[in-house]
């Protein structure tokens, strides 16, 4: 049960003031009990480890129920060298992600890692080619490098973590979200 916003101000106050004179703090504030972390691991990463730290500082940003942090191995960054960049969600929040090192060269690996990490919070793609939209991947083409999800898209994150539902994000992969570079032989 959310309280209304003058009473949380008033419990963030009290809190602070409390802290202030050295009581320990307890987090008992309402709002932040449906902030659920999401892990995230970039042992794996490589040179992407960078981008994974900067696509988790862009969705703490824009929401309010998920704390990216590096926390644990709910969420896997890896990457690899063509075959595409994809998302392989477990369920919401857990999953892996794989970048593939050749299509970061062609589109912005930050809205690259945004995008993906996208899916693990439970979005789906919308190839609409609109750059304005983190979802459209790379439908918006390889000049489009906004790594910013739209306030719909950080909107429904919000949704899919908050308290009604838990099972937006099914078990599934999602590949072919960049075209494969060119200047790649291979194709998948
Ligand atoms: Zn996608």
């Amino acid at each position: 049960m959310r309280l209304p916003r003058l009473s949380r101000i008033l419990a963030t106050l009290a809190a602070t003031t409390l802290a202030a004179l050295g009581a320990v703090a307890v987090d008992s504030a309402p709002a932040s009990a449906a902030v659920r972390n999401v892990c995230y691991n970039t042992s794996q990463a490589g040179p992407f480890a960078t981008y994974a730290n900067q696509a988790a500082a862009i969705w703490n940003n824009y929401t309010n129920n998920i704390n990216m942090a590096q926390c644990g191995s709910n969420l896997m960054i890896y990457y690899t060298y063509g075959g595409g960049s994809y998302a392989q969600v477990s369920s919401l929040g857990n999953g892996r992600v794989v970048i593939d090192y050749y299509q970061a060269q062609q589109y912005s690996p930050l809205r690259i890692m945004t995008h993906e990490i996208g899916h693990i919070l439970g979005l789906p793609d919308n190839y609409n080619g609109n750059c304005a939209i983190l979802m459209s991947g790379g439908s918006a083409g390889t000049s489009c490098t906004n790594p910013y999800p739209s306030s719909t898209e950080a909107a429904q994150v919000d949704r899919n973590f908050g308290f009604a539902a838990r099972s937006a994000a099914t078990p599934r992969v999602f590949t072919g979200s960049w075209p494969a570079p060119a200047t790649v032989g291979a194709q998948r």
